[in-house]
């Protein structure tokens, strides 16, 4: 299973002529086994276990690569990321974030991104940055 994802992202970034080095494979694969929202720190120490010279850069450089590439998603809320549920592409993104067990469900409805659009535009507003980020409590806490 996580190695087909590997494999996915591997063809991805063959087919977009991008480079998906050794140490970005390696966080895309910790990306993958994570259960919900990370913090760069969390991923940082989780990466030293297997590279104990790991430093901030390394990781926030191989997270913005994920992001680039649209492989993660951050979490403005919680300074954290997220393995995107069908990574790859550019979507429209809601997140439902649950404050007890950091589980983040990935809605891309584009219905709704389209009214919150076009909100913004009869208001005259130009959005250059788009969070709709929700919080409380999951199925699995209640
Ligand atoms: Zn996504
Ligand atoms: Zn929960």
């Amino acid at each position: 299973m996580q190695e087909t994802l590997l494999q996915r992202a591997t063809d991805i970034c063959k087919q977009k002529r991008i480079r998906f080095t050794a140490i970005r494979q390696r966080v895309f694969q910790l990306m993958v086994e994570q259960d919900g929202a990370v913090s760069a720190y969390e991923l940082l120490e989780q990466l030293q276990q297997h590279d104990a010279n790991a430093k901030p850069p390394t990781i926030y450089r191989a997270l913005d690569f994920l992001l680039e590439h649209h492989f993660i998603h951050r979490i403005e809320s919680l300074n954290a990321y997220l393995m995107c549920a069908h990574f790859g592409c550019e979507h429209p993104m809601q997140l439902l974030i649950c404050d007890k067990c950091k589980k983040v469900i990935e809605l891309s409805d584009p219905v709704i991104d389209a009214a919150f659009s076009q909100q913004a535009k009869q208001a005259h507003f130009q959005i250059t940055n788009k969070v709709l980020e929700a919080h409380g409590i999951c199925y699995n806490c209640q």
